[in-house]
């Protein structure tokens, strides 16, 4: 009997807020979260999880020493499978990057990536957080944590440099100085740590090698990268 209630309350709230794919935008099955059976067949997964020697390790190599590096997917340009970052960042969907940080994250508990500590989100700067309302890597952390059963911890970084949005930027003019764009705040908490840094997707690395040098200026601590998605251009 509840069932049915929350069933004919299910559908009901899907008629006024219907459910949509966040990849092809049709209308999601009452089993289907965030993305429909079809486009997930088609995923462009990366399968980097157990990959010393990957596309994104390969952007830090003899820039910062990272221990692990992984994406969940392919940002193909024109694709799809784009529309999930973009309803992510740009139309506030956070459930969207809280489900799918449960997802990636429990794939991820099953991988050496599980040997971190923490998951660190890589901040946004307080002005622009205000403006978007929330932080879309730390959504995805949450939900990464929860997998992995990790704690976050967010307070402990902070960037304090602004700076526009790099996505639909040409790669030549995505090479900008982010030298001293973030600072450890309260470096007890990071510390004697392995850290997983978290954000949405990867595409020169610098941002997050600004994060990694930052954070591994602290005695004894050790950083991996884990990010949504990774850009690849050229296909
Ligand atoms: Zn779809």
């Amino acid at each position: 009997m509840l069932n049915r209630v929350y069933r004919a309350l299910t559908d009901f709230t899907g008629l006024i807020f219907p459910r949509l794919c966040a990849a092809c935008g049709a209308n999601l099955y009452e089993q289907e979260k965030v993305i429909c059976t079809s486009c997930l067949y088609d995923f462009p997964l990366t399968r980097f999880k157990d990959l010393k020697n990957n596309m994104v390790a390969e952007l830090f190599w003899g820039r910062v020493p990272v221990m692990y590096c992984t994406s969940w997917f392919y940002y193909l340009k024109d694709s799809k499978y784009q529309n999930i970052i973009h309803h992510l960042k740009y139309d506030g969907k956070q459930h969207i990057g809280l489900e799918l940080g449960k997802i990636f994250g429990s794939e991820l508990a099953k991988s050496s990536v599980s040997e971190t500590n923490i998951i660190v989100p890589v901040p946004l700067h307080p002005k622009k957080q205000r403006n978007r309302g929330f932080n879309q890597s730390e959504i995805i952390a949450r939900g990464m944590a929860e997998s992995m059963d990790k704690k976050t911890v967010t307070r402990a970084l902070a960037r304090i440099r602004y700076s526009g949005s790099q996505v639909n930027r040409p790669r030549y003019e995505r090479w900008e100085n982010v030298e001293g764009i973030f600072r450890v705040t309260k470096p007890h908490l990071l510390a004697g740590r392995h850290i997983l840094l978290v954000d949405d997707v990867v595409t020169t690395g610098s941002t997050l090698e600004a994060c990694a040098s930052e954070i591994l200026k602290l005695q004894g601590t050790t950083v991996s990268i884990a990010t949504l998605a990774v850009a690849k251009y050229g296909i």
